[in-house]
């Protein structure tokens, strides 16, 4: 697949990210109380708290115009606890369960005190988000149809929450809110709502101007940053905070082979070219952790339609490793992280081949027939079929528990097999790992420091999402921090 796919270059620019001494300054350019470097879904979001709270708001804007990613994103938030829009439709959820579910997803990944943190105040965000113009419709878009809505519902599934073992784990409810724009792009709503209420508000932004290093004082504080305004490099002075929200590190293709190589061969990376890790550089030479650098979002959309989920996919040695009704991501994950990039899906003769990211079938006929195409070791693949088949009858699969609704016999020969390798398929892929950071924001030290003055936000930090990302959580995550970030920079004691 890498061959086949034109890269879209990172944003190319090449400074150092040794914080400047504001002692070397001597005089400032601009003089503000918080510096947003990067005006995407976190940054919004923390300008806007920010002016709320009364603190003058300087956003640093490397485009002509904001939004970032998120404004090209699918516009879904991943929210529970209890949110209107639940108890609304009829689900019933608290803080309690939804926490259940995110530490069992996460695993050892998960950072607990922010999933925690989100999970208490989850609920309120959605308050937060259509007091501030954004736009949710009272309706409900079934499992059994999808994750991703073409009409305009509110509220959906996007995670795996009715897939073993969290269903056994924590009590299920939908918690994917999507803003209400039909098809997958809701993401521009979300925004253009979003940038006009900060609009509104008086938050000020520096287009097509770069943040590019902070300015540290003698005591290692974060006084301002070193920015290209206009052009010109300008000193700016932040009262009270520089805040780094520029995204994540996809598409700088050295970073991804330094800190996250399993992903290297997925394609195409999945977000706008300036998610090039210039936020998380910045952090780094300021002295701040970058943490779950590894961790990614790896989507395999290989479904719908939905009909595929009751094949089964097999690795090349002809086991099953997965149970195909979890969520795209954990599919992904699951192929990327623990098969090398290899597998394939196993039809019989009564489900259609069609797939929504266009894999392509590599074999057919009979199980040996296919057995001896792909190389697989004999017997490998007919006995996992067998198995399958045998439990499948009682609509069992005690091996990886798939959900009943998606498990018959593969009994209907001839059989097909679509290959979804990573060198074959697309695997849309962007990186969760970046600068370790407290719930308020504060960037910390790999001794678990705060470095005064300096907060980061949205994929320029490490949020509550980790391994087994479900859809809705980067959006929930940058918005929702981005918001504790802004918050808390705005109410930090001013520098002297
Ligand atoms: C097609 C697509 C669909 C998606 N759908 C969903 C979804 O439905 N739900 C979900 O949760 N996640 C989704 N994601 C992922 C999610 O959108 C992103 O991870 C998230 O929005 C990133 O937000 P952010 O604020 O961290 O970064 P961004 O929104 O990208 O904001 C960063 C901003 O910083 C600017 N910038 C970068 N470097 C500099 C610099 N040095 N100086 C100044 N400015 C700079 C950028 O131009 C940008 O405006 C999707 C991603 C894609 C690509």
């Amino acid at each position: 697949m890498a061959t086949e796919i034109q890269m879209v270059t990172a944003v190319e620019r090449d400074w150092s990210t040794d914080p400047v001494r504001a002692s070397d300054i001597s005089d400032w350019d601009l003089t503000t109380d918080v510096v947003i470097g990067g005006y995407g879904g976190a940054g919004v979001c923390a300008a806007i708290e920010g002016v709320e709270a009364g603190a003058d708001v300087l956003a640093i804007e490397c485009r002509p115009t904001g939004g970032g990613t998120t404004i090209t994103s699918g516009g879904q938030l991943y929210i529970g606890g209890g949110s209107k829009l639940q108890k609304d439709l009829g689900y019933e959820d608290s803080p309690e369960e939804m926490l259940k579910y995110l530490l069992a997803l996460c695993g050892p990944n998960a950072d607990e005190e922010k999933c925690r943190y989100y999970c208490e105040r989850s609920a309120a965000h959605y308050d937060w988000m259509v007091d501030h113009g954004v736009p949710f419709r009272t309706a409900f878009f079934p499992p059994s149809e999808g994750t991703i809505p073409p009409g305009d519902e509110g509220l959906m599934y996007t995670g795996s929450e009715l897939g073993y073992p969290y269903r056994d784990l924590a009590v299920p409810a939908p918690r994917g809110h999507t803003v209400a724009h039909p098809g997958n792009n809701a993401g521009l709503l979300l925004m253009q709502s979003l940038l006009e209420a900060a609009e509104g508000l008086g938050v000020k932004v520096a287009y097509e101007s770069y943040i590019e290093r902070v300015v540290m004082d003698e005591s290692g504080r974060v006084v301002g940053a070193i920015a290209t305004i206009d052009g010109q490099e300008k000193a700016v002075r932040a009262r009270r905070g520089v805040l780094l929200t520029t995204g994540g590190f996809i598409h700088d293709r050295g970073m991804v082979e330094r800190y996250a190589p399993r992903i290297l061969d997925c394609f195409p990376p999945l977000g706008e070219n300036t998610e090039d890790g210039s936020g998380i550089r910045i952090g780094m030479g300021a002295g701040g952790a970058a943490i779950r650098m590894d961790e990614s979002s790896i989507v395999m959309p290989f479904a719908p339609p939905r009909d595929l989920l009751r094949g089964i996919f097999f690795n090349k040695l002809g086991q099953r490793f997965v149970a195909e009704d979890l969520y795209q991501c954990q599919l992904g994950e699951a192929v990327v992280m623990h098969q090398g990039g290899v597998a394939y899906i196993l039809l019989d003769s009564e489900i259609g081949p069609e797939n929504s990211m266009g894999a392509q079938v590599c074999a057919e006929g009979s199980l040996e027939e296919i057995e001896q195409a792909l190389g697989v070791p004999a017997t490998g693949l007919s006995n996992t079929v067998a198995q399958y088949n045998q439990f499948a009858a009682n609509g069992e699969d005690p091996l990886f528990q798939k959900h009943p609704n998606w498990i018959r016999p593969l009994d209907k020969p001839p059989y097909k097999v679509l290959d979804i390798s990573t060198d074959k398929c697309a695997f849309p892929t962007f990186t969760l790992g970046g600068l370790w950071t407290k719930p308020t924001g504060e960037v910390m030290t790999v001794e678990g420091r705060v470095i005064p003055g300096l907060y980061a936000a949205g994929r320029t930090s490490s949020g509550f999402p980790a391994a087994g990302y479900n859809s809705g959580m980067a959006v929930a995550d940058c918005t929702f921090f981005g918001r504790m970030a802004g918050k808390a920079a705005a109410a930090a004691d001013p520098a002297d």
